[in-house]
């Protein structure tokens, strides 16, 4: 196992929130450029893919997010504006879904569109919502539950999750995802952030096993194989850096793990642990609104 590395110097709780955000940004924007390449065809034209270029099949500027960071935004807006209501949650999304965001996935255009219809912020529970949707934009409940009650953490999870993800493995994940990014920011270490949360998952659903004779590559948007993907890049490295670039070349939905990634390892390692050519890249606005965001859901939680 990795050893924790030492604490960089301003390793406060602030700096930690801050390294959530702009991870989460910077692993989306990373990953985006490979999103649906394999291993293969990414090692053929990067070799190691490691810088942000944008392009990808979503023909991206350098720096720029896509849902993954930008759905995350919405959802801390709302919970700023109107604190833990599903539909406010439900209605920014849906405003999110209006201005024609440059990517959307499947099961959230059909929640949305449910939502649109029915006016009914939550879902049935569905086996066709097991997508890694929900999970991608958890950060903003992780920051505003900070301290909260376990049951508390678990409700506030289940409002976002459901107006687009109703199902029991995508819940799972996204409540382990949440507590990995609140232990992380509490000073865990690794060690304690595995054998709680991750090792609690795998109890309960044990096809989130990680590890297993052949690490996995090019996860899908199944939750089940963006957490394998995630846990392996985050617990056998030792950096941020080196955390996000094993995320996104396993290829697949290499924006979303990178994002995931980038959230967990940024609540770990901290702000200063993010490449400086990585911030420089990021899109502006973006960044600002991240920095923002990052501090008033943690001022939001006490
Ligand atoms: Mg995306
Ligand atoms: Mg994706």
């Amino acid at each position: 196992m990795t050893t924790r590395p030492a604490l960089a110097p301003n390793n406060s709780l602030s700096s930690r929130a801050l390294g959530a955000y702009l991870g989460l940004a910077v692993g989306d924007a990373l990953g985006a450029t490979v999103e649906f390449m394999t291993p293969r065809e990414i090692a053929a034209e990067f070799g190691r893919h490691r810088e942000i270029l944008g392009a990808g099949w979503l023909k991206l500027k350098p720096g720029q997010v896509t849902d993954d960071t930008t759905m995350s935004l919405v959802l801390g807006e709302a919970i700023l504006a109107h604190g833990m209501d599903a539909r406010a949650i439900a209605q920014a999304f849906d405003g999110w879904m209006r201005a024609k965001p440059v990517d959307i996935g499947n099961t959230v255009r059909r929640g949305l569109l449910r939502f649109r219809r029915s006016d009914e912020p939550h879902g049935q529970e569905s086996e066709y919502d097991a997508g890694n949707g929900a999970c991608m934009r958890t950060l903003p409940i992780a920051l505003a539950t900070l301290g909260a009650a376990d049951d508390e953490v678990a409700w506030a999870v289940k409002q976002q999750a459901h107006v687009t993800h109703h199902n029991a493995l995508s819940d799972a994940g996204t409540l382990c995802v949440t507590r990995m990014v609140q232990m992380a920011l509490q000073q865990a270490t690794l060690a304690e952030i595995l054998h709680g949360p991750v090792h609690g998952l795998i109890e309960q659903y044990p096809a989130f096993a990680f590890r297993r004779k052949k690490t996995i590559s090019n996860p899908g948007g199944y939750i089940v194989d963006t957490l394998r993907c995630v846990f392996e890049a985050f617990f056998d490295t030792g950096s941020f850096e080196d955390c996000l670039v094993e995320a996104v070349n396993r290829g697949g939905d290499a924006d979303t793990t990178g994002a995931i990634a980038g959230m967990i390892a940024g609540a770990y390692y901290g702000e200063d642990a993010i490449p400086t050519r990585w911030l420089n890249c990021l899109d502006d606005l973006i960044e600002r609104r991240c920095r923002q965001q990052a501090v008033a859901l943690l001022d939001s939680s006490r």
